[in-house]
């Protein structure tokens, strides 16, 4: 598509910001300055503020050492270092892409991040030619303290599936020997058969608990905030990274999900929205009448994007229990980074910000850079250029049956490209084929470093090597890697997370991700 008259396009912000500072540092009085890492001596050093401090003349020519290296980070879970070593490991790690800091799947019930390759994708070209299948299980991969979880009925949750194998315990110190560092990254995906999980549980439209826990519950919220103390007090750990990927239900059932379904409405979500003034009868009243346009499968007299607003108007509550939901989620950030700031300053502390912010402008709108910052070390926004494409279309199609019913596909990614601010993105019917180009992660990584703008928060962009997409979809290649990393580069980025796992990438894509930090 086309674009004219945009000159805020040619505005350049990397020449107008003062320097970002290297990493972690003032939270806790200490000043920021260069070559201060969040532990000890491998600064992340942000090689445009170097090259400033060399323009500005802050350093002598003959003297400058050379720039610190970036925050180069890769995504690997525990069976990849039980089943190809943990020397094995590190060392293609350093080869093939100079990684110098490890995101260490540390618990998830999900297999995005644990767990070899899922099934029915190609096995890369390294580890256990195997499927998992039947012996994945997940959980934590680390031994839990049961000193911690006092306070929550969630305490059963050690994952078997590698019997008693701790992945910290067995990286860290050769992780540390080799001056890489170690983020304990974990996501917000539990298992029904967690036991005691529904007493966490959020709480579906229909009244049954769901899959999904619930932030205002106490049993969650003590949980989540035991685990990071258990991270930072058990473990020499460089940082912590957690990620949520959901959204409330206004989000939800926009997007076409099961009204039954939506969350969350338990007892605690209530009183609090209650505190807030929230007519609680009046937001169930709300929901029904929206599930009843989204799933009704006929179109409405005056249209589907018409009745939408009309529903917004007649029950403001929708709005209101969406902004709810977002709000816990944010004040669980503010609570982790509180807790863990409390323990030991210099564990660094951020969030893995869900693919849906490339697609959904609600979802966009709800990612706040400027209020994140406020208890965000660092900020994962997760890129994934390659698999893009394909979650591009189908999020166009879940909105094209459901609020957007009277717009034909093509015209809505246009729009949907227009507000989202992407130029040179491909054709609906090709999309998925093709994926989203490098010029995709440089507007969102220009987008995010803007919006980061004057805040101490490092912004490390998700690069998509390899993440499973249909048998027909566009593939990573070490190309389209290589271009992805540099385009990061370009917008600002403070560093890359080469992500989702291990072992689901392939050590050429690794390798192309490589010329780009060499090159950048
Ligand atoms: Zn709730």
């Amino acid at each position: 598509m086309g674009r004219q008259g945009k000159g805020r396009e040619e505005h350049n912000t990397e020449q107008s910001h003062a320097p970002r500072v290297y990493y972690l540092a003032a939270e806790n009085g200490v000043e920021p300055h260069s070559g201060v890492g969040f532990s000890d001596n491998l600064p992340y050093m942000n090689r445009r503020n170097f090259l400033q401090s060399v323009a500005a003349g802050v350093a002598a020519a003959q003297n400058i050492p050379a720039a610190a290296p970036r925050m180069i980070g890769i995504q690997v879970g525990a069976v990849s270092f039980v089943d190809e070593g943990v020397g094995k490991v590190l060392d293609e790690f350093q080869q093939d892409a100079s990684i110098n800091t490890l995101f260490v799947a540390t618990f998830t019930y999900g297999r995005g991040i644990a767990g070899r390759q899922v099934p029915g994708q190609p096995l890369p070209d390294h580890g256990k030619q195997q499927y998992d299948t039947d012996t994945f299980k997940g959980g934590s991969y680390i031994k839990t303290h049961p000193q911690y979880y006092k306070d929550t009925v969630l305490q059963d949750f050690r994952a078997s599936d590698l019997g008693d194998f701790d992945v910290l315990e067995a990286v860290l110190p050769a992780a540390r020997k080799r001056g890489m560092k170690t983020i304990c990254w974990f996501e917000d995906v539990w298992s029904r058969d967690v036991p005691n999980v529904t007493q966490a549980a959020e709480r579906q439209f229909d009244g049954r608990p769901g899959v999904t826990l619930c932030f205002n519950n106490p049993n969650y919220r003590n949980w989540l905030l035991a685990t990071v103390e258990d991270y930072t007090r058990s473990h020499e750990i460089d940082g912590i990274m957690w990620g949520s990927e959901r959204h409330g239900a206004f989000a939800n059932l926009t997007r076409g999900a099961n009204p039954s379904g939506l969350t969350c409405f338990c007892q605690f979500c209530e009183s609090k929205a209650r505190a807030r003034g929230i007519d609680v009868a009046r937001a169930r009243a709300g929901f029904t009448a929206l599930a009843e346009f989204v799933r009704g499968g006929k179109r409405p007299v005056d249209g589907y994007y018409v009745t939408l607003w009309r529903l917004m108007l007649r029950y403001p509550e929708l709005l209101a229990w969406e902004q709810l939901w977002h709000d816990s989620l944010r004040e669980t950030y503010a609570a982790i980074h509180a807790k863990v700031k409390s323990i030991k300053p210099s564990v660094g502390v951020g969030w893995h910000i869900w693919h849906q912010n490339s697609f959904s402008p609600l979802y966009r709108a709800e990612q706040d850079l400027t209020e994140l910052a406020k208890y965000s070390d660092f900020l994962k926004m997760v890129m994934y250029h390659n698999c893009g494409g394909e979650r591009m279309a189908a999020y166009i199609g879940a909105v094209g049956r459901t609020i957007y019913g009277d717009v034909p596909g093509q015209e809505l990614l246009d729009f949907h490209y227009r507000v989202l601010d992407y130029a040179h993105e491909q054709p609906l019917a090709t999309l998925p084929h093709t994926g989203f180009s490098a010029d995709y992660v440089y507007r969102e990584a220009k987008r995010a470093h803007a919006a980061l703008e004057g805040t101490r928060t490092l912004l490390w962009p998700g690069i998509d090597i390899d993440i499973p997409t249909a048998a027909n979809s566009s593939k990573s290649t070490p190309n389209g890697t290589r271009d992805a990393v540099l385009a990061a580069f370009r917008g600002g980025a403070d560093g890359v997370i080469l992500s989702r796992k291990w072992s689901e990438m392939k050590r050429a894509n690794l390798k192309g991700a490589g010329e780009a930090i060499s090159a950048g």
